[in-house]
């Protein structure tokens, strides 16, 4: 290795990895063969929780001779109903990956010389809590912020925050679902909850805006979206791609990209004109009709077939049909949303469409979600920070990932000088990946906690290997939903090599940290006080592995008085909260830019069996789909001499490279001016042996954003790319 910077990336050399084999010496992959699986007999079978994506699906762990052979869908658990996704099948891909990060590393600088050393975990919490004990007196705790995916990050929010840390982000929210959040608060004064709180099963009418169901795998809404089929629901697919819900659908409308605002306008203008929208809902309900209707009055079907290329007798028909069902037509929310910048204002057109349509707490519409109630654990008050960080995003609730890089970049004496990294990949995940690393050199210290070796754990100075979710317990999950739920994670097996659960990580933390009394000797007692708040006991939930209430109070009864947690406790068709801070009261179409000539606009999505970076090293899931391809129109292709199964390379707008080839599907399932790949692929770390070298990254030619002046998301879809056959 040369000389490198101390934040440059790291890898593990091949000997030292050599020497880290645990189990034996002899550890394979999986311990049966996928054949031999149906003839099996567990000896036992664990009811815990998936965490290969948000989702939390039930699951039943079926475990032989001490090692997990079989995951299946928890019967009676809300989110699973006995099936799962792929993904959630192959979890054990995951807990058996030769790959997994086995024991603590530290990076050691020698003479100029930076390289990860094996490390006992005494060793790296001493280090750890050394060097944020350093940072914190020089520059406050609020310079170091923590990053964090999934569900295993509380008991590390509860540390730091109790150590006086309280700048925590999610890529999750300005890098995905932020702008829907704040686009439905601000309409109807709360999100849309996540799981989403949809009644797709019962919808007759359903619009798909961009949103994938049954690429993007959300178990129990593509469940739903089964049923409505089998009902005969009427689906419109909105998408410049012919996915596998536009497949489903009666009608497929490939809009242009980067149009759909005006789409939105143009149905509501119809909806409005025509009489067609829920005329004693919005009378009783809500606020600024006549202000909307006027500020629409432009979006004709004609004006927005030439913004959108969608025929005007398709944008009438899908209106008029809209207005026909009305409370059971739904137009989906999306979940993966930051796209152009103005997304915000896109997801405040599709709330108010469905407000329009009177399908609020409606069967078929729009769901408000109870959780199941249990008392939170009576940790310590955290310590109040004095410096809070504030968002230059009015309307950001929750902290954009992207505005803690671009104050860790700034040279003021507020910018972060720490980051802690739980579970999320930033490298593939923030795009404009430049100024993400260049964050990382500038920083003074990086602690990364992961199950495998992901890039970003390169950029740390210590390195912690969490168990998988099969070998843990986590909190207890009770997130809104339909039938509010209470669910376990617990341990199927012992956590294999070095690895721990990010509980005792943070209690040995907390110890090391000056603070000792914060976590309770063992999880157990954490879980057992908790559920005996409620009447519960431990074992009794290990063994059902959730506790269902019945739904209730689930739609709106007739004449029923509601109100919003709006401003005006009504929904807000026009916001003043946004024209009070300079942004249009009503979404507005406003262009983005065009294919550069040559180029192609970039588009990316999720394929049923890989999630973000949790799969992509995963041999079981692997065999599904091992590498993914780039989708070109076949005639847009067959133009600039591109063959149907050729490798090439992609260049975008700034002349960056994708750093592997991708296979080349020409398609007519696309429209000429977009190409579209699934993300989570083109991993290049050599510590990564099957994901390695396997398909394109998205990530790395996302180096564009349009960032939300609402809420601070960060619009990915104005990147374009050209091809190349030059290695
Ligand atoms: S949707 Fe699939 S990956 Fe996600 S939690 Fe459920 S089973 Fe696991």
């Amino acid at each position: 290795m040369g000389v490198i910077n101390r934040r440059d990336f790291l890898t593990i050399s091949s000997a030292f990895l050599a020497g880290s084999t645990v189990l034996g010496g002899g550890f394979v992959l999986s311990p049966y063969r996928q054949g031999e699986v149906t003839s099996l007999k567990s000896d036992k079978v664990v009811k815990t929780t998936c965490e290969l994506c948000f989702w939390r699906c039930g699951i039943d762990a079926h475990v032989k001779d001490g090692k997990v052979f079989k995951i299946a869908g928890q019967k009676d658990h809300p989110l699973s109903n006995g099936k799962l996704c792929p993904r959630g099948l192959g979890g054990h891909g995951l807990l058996y990956d030769p790959d997994r990060l086995k024991h603590p590393l530290i990076r050691k600088n020698v003479n100029g010389k930076s390289s990860f050393h094996k490390a006992t975990w005494d060793e790296a919490t001493t280090l750890i809590a050394s060097r944020l004990s350093e940072i914190t007196e020089e520059h406050g705790p609020e310079s170091v912020a923590m990053f964090s995916h999934g569900f295993g990050a509380s008991f590390f929010k509860t540390l730091l925050s109790a150590y006086g840390i309280d700048t925590f982000t999610a890529p999750s929210y300005g890098q995905c679902r932020g702008p829907r959040t704040e686009a439905f608060k601000l309409t109807f004064g709360h999100g849309v909850g996540s799981p989403e709180g949809l009644d797709i099963a019962n919808s007759k009418y359903l619009v798909l805006i961009g949103s994938h169901l049954g690429e993007n795998m959300h178990n129990t809404q593509v469940q739903e979206f089964s049923q409505a089929i089998a009902k005969g629901c009427r689906i419109v697919a909105v998408d410049p791609r012919f996915s596998t819900a536009a497949g489903k659908a009666e009608t497929w409308l490939p809009i242009k990209a980067g149009t759909d605002i005006a789409l939105l306008r143009s149905w509501i203008h119809i909806l409005i004109e025509e009489k067609l929208y829920d005329e004693d809902f919005i009378a009783e309900n809500a606020i600024g009709l006549s202000e909307l209707k006027k500020s629409v009055r432009d979006a004709t079907p004609e004006k927005t077939f030439a913004i959108t290329g969608i025929p005007v007798e398709m944008i009438v028909k899908v209106a008029r049909d809209l207005g026909r069902y009305q409370n059971q037509a739904l137009v989906h929310p999306g979940r993966h949303v930051t796209w152009y910048g103005d997304d915000t204002q896109r997801e405040r057109a599709i709330a108010i469409l469905n407000a329009l349509l009177g399908n609020y707490r409606a069967k078929g519409g729009l769901l408000s979600q109870k959780t199941y109630p249990i008392p939170k654990y009576d940790f310590p008050k955290p310590k109040k920070s004095s410096r809070k960080f504030k968002s230059v995003y009015p309307f950001a609730g929750s902290i954009p990932s992207n505005e803690i890089v671009d104050r860790t970049l700034a040279d003021s004496p507020e910018s972060f000088k720490a980051w802690f990294i739980y579970g999320t990949n930033l490298i593939h995940t923030l795009g404009d990946q430049k100024s993400t690393i260049e964050a990382l050199r500038k920083l003074k210290f990086v602690v990364a906690v992961d199950v495998l070796p992901m890039e970003i754990t390169g950029y740390a100075d210590v390195v912690l290997p969490e168990c998988t979710y099969l070998e843990r317990f986590d909190d207890l999950d009770a997130r809104a939903y339909k039938k509010p739920y209470l669910a376990i994670r617990q341990p199927a097996v012992k956590p294999l090599f070095d690895s721990k659960p990010g509980f005792e990580i943070a209690r040995m933390l907390s110890k090391k940290m000056g603070l000792p009394d914060l976590f309770p000797d063992k999880i157990e007692t954490y879980l057992e006080s908790r559920l005996k708040k409620i009447g519960h006991s431990l074992v009794e939930l290990q063994e059902k592995g959730v506790f269902v209430n019945q739904d209730s109070g689930l739609y709106r009864s007739q004449n029923e008085k509601m109100r919003f947690d709006t401003p005006s406790g009504k929904i807000e068709l026009v916001s003043n909260k946004l024209r009070e801070k300079g942004f249009d009261p009503v979404p507005k179409y406003t262009q983005h830019p065009e294919n550069p000539p040559g180029f192609f606009r970039l588009l990316f999505g999720r394929a049923p069996m890989h999630t973000f970076g949790r799969t992509a090293n995963n041999r079981i899931l692997g065999e599904l789909m091992p590498e993914n391809e780039l989708w070109v129109n076949a005639v847009a292709g067959q133009d600039m001499k591109l063959k149907n199964g050729e490798y090439l390379y992609l260049v975008n707008q700034d002349n960056i490279k994708s750093k592997t080839p991708i296979r080349v599907r020409l398609t007519q399932r696309i429209r000429p001016d977009v190409v579209f790949m699934v993300h989570g692929f083109g991993h290049t770390d050599p510590r990564l042996k099957t994901a390695r070298n396997r398909g394109a990254s998205d990530a790395d030619l996302i180096s564009h954003l349009d960032v939300d002046p609402i809420m601070g998301g960060t619009g990915m879809n104005n990147n374009f790319v050209t091809f190349t056959r030059e290695a």
